[in-house]
């Protein structure tokens, strides 16, 4: 990710005071309707930091009522100005900016994000983010057009309505935004529920969506568990819209939910398992340098891992050697610290997930180069694993990991790399490395997948759409075809006596 001027890091917020327990509805904080609370832990340690209020559905439909009311024709939002939109979202990106430190501590302390990157990587595309938002407000709208007859027609975005935003717990607070920023652009409203694991850094934005001074109902933060709370929202017969980053077993679900109730937009970001390609030709130490990044960033919770390495014969055994040399540098430990570079798997469920994987490898046949168990002793830590000799129909090369896990494989030809690569029924990203021009323009071409990367990965910015093909999910976010993803487009066509050109 590009990342120009970086911010001085500051040390993490000592004593963090966990201020906000409770479900964000109407602009106010409620305890959950059935009495309910559950723990919230931090994954470099396992203790419990705090309980959280436990919505379920009847938390839900309190939520939707809130947001239903709130985009009702004639209220305040509905009536509110665009650019006042804007100027509350710009608002939102200056608070966001005040508590930076706050929301960084709280955020690696809960999801185990290394501290110094979420302050300067993550924070970048946060504010960013919200200020690319803030300034479409205004600029979405509609065209006249030259129909037949006497008829004159225009066509306006409109609102979608009432949007359920369901996110997952490997990025809490950028999905937050990601999720909140378009919608609340376009003029919906909005209920998101965070994941079980990682419930804070939502919460604390509640409260700086209240300072901003959004209208009540606007927004609603309803913590609680998938199957409950996140069902509750894709089944609800009053959600005009749901959209949800996960896996895509759950993205199913989802689908699934919708179809069954009132058949509600559905967006989804799901998972991948997503080729890199590196021929003879690359610029080595940058393709080394990118293709581990690309698999090892933040413990590779990442759903755009580089979890397929392809690389050409010819170098094959130098470019092994090297990416273990790259991966044998991680200092391991609580990510607050800032020494750190690896911190823990997000809970017991990710990390024990990921050994079996990794025993899946070895068992057959990969080459263990480096890493494969567990860290320390406390803490769901994975070591630095690299695999080489893996072959396509090893589990390592199939299935999403979601952890520090390296898969490298060897290809002879260009037309036998594009049809392995294809070769999987997800479809997020990919990357290329070569030097040679007609290589790169074929490969980008041929691969199926919602984001190509050429000598370069995890070029991720706001003002580019970003979504998967295939079941690696269902439209975009981001850029200027993830705001429409928030509107309805509405055809106005109205009698006149006399259509002049
Ligand atoms: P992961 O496998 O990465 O934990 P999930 O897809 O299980 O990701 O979770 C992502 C989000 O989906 C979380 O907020 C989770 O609570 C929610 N979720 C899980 N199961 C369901 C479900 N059946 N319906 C709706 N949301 C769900």
């Amino acid at each position: 990710m590009s990342s120009p001027a970086q911010p001085e890091v500051p040390a993490p917020l000592a004593n963090l005071k966990i201020q906000y327990t409770k479900i964000f509805i109407n602009n106010e904080w409620y305890d959950s309707v059935s009495g309910k609370k559950f723990p919230v832990f931090n994954p470099a340690t396992e203790e419990v930091i705090c309980h959280v209020e436990e919505g379920d559905k009847a938390d839900v439909d309190k939520a939707v009522k809130a947001a239903r009311q709130a985009f009702q024709i004639g209220s305040p939002w509905r009536t509110m100005d665009a650019s006042e939109r804007g100027r509350l979202l710009f608002k939102l990106a200056d608070l966001v900016e005040r508590d930076r430190l706050l929301l960084t501590t709280m955020e690696s302390m809960n999801s185990g994000r290394l501290f110094t990157q979420s302050y300067t990587i993550d924070f970048e595309i946060i504010i960013k983010g919200l200020k690319y938002c803030a300034a479409w407000a205004d600029k979405i709208h509609g065209q006249t057009i030259p129909s037949d007859g006497d008829i004159f027609t225009y066509t306006k975005r409109e609102p979608i309505g009432v949007c359920g935003q369901i996110i997952p717990w490997n990025g809490p607070l950028l999905m937050f935004i990601w999720k909140i920023g378009p919608a609340l652009s376009c003029g919906n409203t909005v209920i998101v529920k965070p994941a079980e694991q990682t419930p804070l850094t939502a919460l604390h934005m509640a409260s700086l969506i209240k300072e901003a001074g959004f209208p009540p109902g606007v927004v609603n933060v309803v913590p609680g568990y998938g199957p409950t709370a996140g069902a509750a929202i894709s089944s609800h017969m009053d959600i005009d819209k749901v959209s949800f980053t996960g896996s895509t077993e759950v993205g199913k679900l989802i689908t699934e939910a919708a179809g069954k109730s009132n058949l509600k937009r559905v967006t989804l970001e799901l998972g991948g398992k997503s080729p890199c390609i590196v021929f003879a030709d690359a610029d080595l130490d940058n393709a080394v340098e990118f293709a581990h990044q690309g698999v090892f960033y933040h413990q590779g919770q990442i759903c755009v891992a580089a979890s397929r390495l392809f690389v050409e014969e010819s170098i094959y055994d130098e470019f092994v050697k090297r990416s273990v040399e790259r991966a044998k540098k991680y200092v391991l430990g609580n990510p607050l610290n800032l020494g750190i570079n690896q911190g823990p798997q997000i809970d017991k469920e990710q990390h024990d997930k990921i050994l079996q994987l990794i025993e899946s490898g070895k068992k057959e046949g990969a080459k263990l180069e480096l890493g494969g168990g567990r860290w320390g002793n406390k803490g769901y830590f994975v070591q630095p694993t690299v695999f080489s000799n893996v072959t396509d129909d090893m589990r390592i090369a199939k299935e999403e990991i979601f952890g520090p896990v390296q898969q490298i494989m060897k290809f002879k030809s260009i037309d036998d790399v594009i049809k392995r690569a294809n070769n999987t029924s997800y479809g997020l990203a990919a990357g290329v490395f070569t030097k040679d021009l007609d290589k790169a323009i074929t490969l980008s071409s041929a691969l199926q997948a919602g984001i190509v990367w050429v000598n370069c990965y995890l070029a991720l910015s706001v003002q580019c759409p970003f979504g998967g093909f295939k079941m690696s999910g269902n439209g975009r976010e981001m850029g200027e075809s993830g705001i429409y993803e928030y509107t309805e487009l509405k055809t106005v066509a109205m009698k006149i006596s006399q259509k002049n050109s």
